[in-house]
């Protein structure tokens, strides 16, 4: 399916939040070279679960990542480009709605609104649910009809419960589905507007 303009509606749209607002991987891949030694191309990271593609130990990977869970302002972890600009232009007609497999909501509700800024995080909703799987039923608490996630896994689960599932292009999930894709945040805007 091929997305078109105004194809996603603002009062109904939800986003995950790593590798999709954010460039959690440009702060992983930075982790790994400053604290680490390690040097990690982007091309390299090719599956979901980073130890799968990378000759790198689980507990350094799992180590990088608690850092980015606890800390994510601290450790730099930035917006992928045109967010930000995406985000602040959905947030005049709609809140913006977020929901993540993070375990924590406080480290990551403070990075969106260290990003974001007010007004667009004053009245945002933000679920941290603490597992990759389940994401259906808080999309549909939330009652939202569309959702933008990198997991593909995530977006068939999505897919099979009546919500509008669309794949945030990433090397992990390209050519390993067949729903909606969008390549980058000019992409969300062009659906969105
Ligand atoms: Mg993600």
């Amino acid at each position: 399916m091929n997305l078109h303009k105004k194809d996603i509606p603002l009062d109904s749209l939800g986003f995950d939040i790593d590798c999709v607002v954010a460039d959690t991987m440009e702060a992983f891949i930075r982790l790994a070279h400053e604290e680490h030694g390690i040097t990690v191309v982007p091309e390299q990271i090719t599956r979901f679960n980073v130890e799968e593609c990378l000759d790198m130990e689980t507990a350094i990977a799992d180590g990088i990542f608690h850092k980015l869970m606890v800390d994510p302002i601290g450790y730099g972890m930035k917006m992928l480009p045109g967010a930000r600009r995406v985000l602040h232009k959905i947030q005049h007609h709609a809140p913006l709605t977020f929901i993540t497999a993070r375990p924590e909501e406080a480290p990551i509700a403070d990075w969106l609104r260290h990003e974001l800024g007010q007004p667009a995080t004053a009245d945002m909703q933000i679920i941290a649910m603490g597992d990759h799987d389940g994401k259906g039923e808080h999309v549909k608490s939330l009652g939202i009809s569309h959702f933008i996630d990198d997991r593909h896994e995530t977006c068939e689960h999505l897919d099979t419960r009546d919500i509008t599932a669309i794949v945030y292009d990433q090397p992990w999930n390209h050519g390993r589905h067949q729903l909606s894709v969008v390549r980058n945040w000019q992409d969300i805007h062009d659906c969105c507007f």
